[in-house]
């Protein structure tokens, strides 16, 4: 199995609800390592940067304004940024964060537990997690420095898990 990296954002909506413990929890379970960790106020280029597959959606500004946390206000106009990395992690992590819409994630996943349609429409599913590994490897440049993440395993290189 491959050693991947992802990028997990804990969107305005999971920090607003106080689920960022929860959310680590079950990330947890999937015993990979944080390499990264920060938090951010998203600008609207990081934004539009982040999202840039997107751009042609109705949604897209709405969609700004989400991850942006403009439709919260401060003190929640921030997001929690996270690199993970692990054995298949992409697939796995995505397992966990469940389906983009809220109501067609598995009820055990953290989408499926924790997000729900906004009566404006808005898909506000908590969390964000990198599709694919070429997705990924694109989200950590964007949003972390190489110096941010930690050294020596910057960039992907086997690391020894030991077994329990
Ligand atoms: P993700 O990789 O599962 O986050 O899915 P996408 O990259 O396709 O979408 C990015 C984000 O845009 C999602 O996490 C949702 O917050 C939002 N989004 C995606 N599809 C829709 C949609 O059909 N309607 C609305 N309102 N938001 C959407």
């Amino acid at each position: 199995m491959e050693i991947e990296q992802l990028l997990i954002l804990v969107k305005p909506d999971g920090i607003k609800k106080s689920l960022t413990g929860n959310i680590l929890t079950k990330l947890s379970e999937s015993r990979m390592v944080i390499i990264g960790a920060k938090i951010v106020k998203v600008s609207r280029d990081l934004a539009e940067a982040h999202y840039c597959h997107l751009k042609d959606k109705l949604f897209f500004n709405e969609l700004l304004d989400y991850i942006r946390g403009k439709i919260y206000g401060e003190p929640w106009d921030r997001v929690l940024a996270f690199v993970y990395q692990g054995e298949d992690a992409v697939s796995r992590m995505r397992k966990i964060a469940g389906a983009t819409n809220p109501e067609e994630a598995d009820h055990v996943s953290i989408r499926g537990s924790y997000g729900r349609i906004t009566t404006k429409g808005v898909y506000e599913n908590v969390i964000h997690c990198s599709s694919d590994p070429s997705e990924a490897a694109r989200e950590i440049k964007l949003w972390f420095k190489p110096e941010e993440i930690v050294k020596e395993i910057y960039p992907v290189k086997k690391i020894v898990v030991e077994k329990e």
